[in-house]
């Protein structure tokens, strides 16, 4: 047997009437669970008490007797009991209730022979509930104890964590789908690059400053798109709403999903709306993403490997993924100082083999910003390519990032393009092969000293080299090629810059 849930609690008169809901998850391989419910005291013993609540309650309900002699009724409706009664949910709901007045209970849930009350069937894996409901409480405290387990094997680990799924790469079969995003070629010359800070939070989470001080700070750092995502909360975006008007910024409502199985961060809703995680067990997120997608925003794993339960509470990423190209990004440099950190080497290379199996999944950046209190920290933007005449910034910004039209730097924009014939294919785009030849154009408007470039692709480093000032442009073989992403490193050789890649198709 292995506990899946156990609790207990002391409660008191004011608990009355009110539903105890407890949640947790139960495994795949559960055949049968089993619930012990136990409350103590049951019935009040205490006499002149029980005398004085009963003549309270005859007298509001004018059931005095007009003799005086509530001796017999005393009598009658004594001795005075707790009633506690339990209930359970399953994820596709109702599952049972045990309405009696055992003060010590164990039930069982399988697909046949349940206990009284509850209903027969399959266990589902997922979220379940069991729900207290406190009917009566006579005597000044009640103590309740709860335990649910499943039948499935304990394990003897130090920490017991109920879903422990790290990302594995090789469970990502090769990705046989063109793209869900159709890829627009060759016609972005009237696209311009917009600075974003896609991951940030305020005194309303855990962060230190206000959205005021923080637009403030990020209009001096030069930023254009500022999406304002805490915890689990959109008390901040009404506070958004007050500088809509007041700032050139454009801001975006978002939030960052802090689950137990990964952080999420959403954002470009078109209004102030919350989106629920607390219903998703770890096998959800695609239900999660749905929702999130309907109502027009996107959606993309925050540091996904970042260290996990129990430190750094749901920051690894665990979720069960059906289908990753239902994200829309992987944030692969969270933090300040993104560069060096392991965890984020780590993203870089996840993300890396994801396009060399097929995939077409953008890479943001984030500061996760709470404060300001070391001003020489180094930050990467993430920089976004868009339709300069936009008559819908938030929409076509967020195509933007979905199309993976973005360079990451802690400095200016690298930009990245490849010519040919007379068509020139930018970041996120997709040279139909055509057998002529390419040259490949990569810039950075402001070269760090001694910078030096590097060339990726599908098939490892084709050419590195010293970035002059101007740039470099040179002819490419893109022969198997499937993608290319540019690099900048800087005089220590830490990575300062990178794209997302430009893809290739064999026309
Ligand atoms: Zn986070
Ligand atoms: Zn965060």
């Amino acid at each position: 047997m292995t506990i899946l849930f156990k609790t207990t609690a002391e409660i008191t008169q004011e608990s009355m009437q009110s539903h105890l809901t407890h949640t947790f998850y139960v495994p795949e391989e559960s055949q049968a669970l089993s619930i012990d419910f136990q409350f103590a005291p049951d019935i009040l013993e205490d006499e002149p008490k029980q005398k004085a609540i009963i003549s309270e309650t005859l007298k509001s309900y004018n059931l005095f007797p007009d003799n005086n002699e509530i001796a017999p009724l005393i009598d009658k409706y004594s001795p005075l009991k707790n009633l506690l009664t339990l209930s359970v949910d399953d994820p596709n709901g109702f599952r049972g209730a045990r309405h009696c007045h055992a003060p010590d209970q164990h039930i069982t849930i399988a697909e046949q022979n349940s206990s009284p009350g509850m209903l027969n069937g399959a266990l589902t894996s997922g979220l379940w509930s069991v729900t207290i409901s406190v009917h009566a409480i006579v005597t000044d405290k009640c103590n309740f104890s709860l335990a649910i387990k499943s039948d499935i094997k304990q394990t003897e680990d130090t920490i017991r964590i109920p879903w422990f799924n790290p990302i594995n790469i090789s469970n990502f079969p090769e990705n046989k789908l063109e793209h869900i995003i159709a890829p627009v070629c060759g016609n972005s010359s009237e696209y311009v690059w917009k600075a974003a800070e896609l991951h940030t939070h305020t005194f309303h989470s855990d962060g230190q400053q206000d959205v005021a001080e923080m637009v403030h700070t990020a209009e001096q750092q030069g930023l254009d798109v500022l999406a304002i995502t805490d915890h689990n909360t959109t008390s901040p975006l009404r506070e958004m709403e007050d500088q809509l008007n007041r700032t050139s910024l454009q801001l975006l409502y978002g939030l960052e999903w802090t689950t137990f199985f990964g952080h999420m961060l959403t954002f470009g809703y078109p209004e102030l709306t919350y989106t629920d995680w607390r219903k998703l067990g770890p096998t959800d997120v695609h239900k999660g993403l749905e929702k999130i997608h309907e109502l027009g925003a996107v959606a993309g794993m925050a540091h996904p490997f970042r260290i996990g339960n129990p430190i750094g509470t749901g920051c690894h990423w665990e979720f069960k993924m059906e289908n990753i190209n239902d994200f829309d990004f992987i944030e692969v440099w969270n933090g300040n100082n993104p560069s060096p950190s392991f965890y984020n080497q780590q993203a870089m290379e996840f993300w890396t083999k994801l396009l060399n199996k097929g995939y077409r999944i953008p890479a943001t950046a984030g500061r996760d910003w709470h404060h300001n209190n070391d001003p020489q920290a180094k930050y990467a933007i993430t920089y976004v390519h868009m339709p300069q005449d936009t008559k819908d910034f938030r929409k076509d910004f967020l195509q933007s990032i979905r199309e993976g039209r973005i360079s990451i730097s802690y400095y200016s924009v690298l930009s990245l393009a490849i010519i040919q014939a007379e068509t020139v294919y930018t970041i996120g785009e997709t040279v139909r092969k055509d057998g002529s030849r390419h040259q490949l154009v990569m810039t950075m408007q402001e070269v760090p000293v001694h910078a030096t470039y590097k060339l990726v692709s599908n098939k490892g480093l084709i050419t590195e080299g010293d970035l002059p000032k101007n740039g470099i442009e040179i002819p490419l073989s893109s022969e198997s090629l499937t993608w290319i992403r540019a690099e900048v490193y800087n005089q220590e050789k830490e990575l300062i810059a990178f794209t997302n890649p430009i893809y290739f198709k064999i026309k």
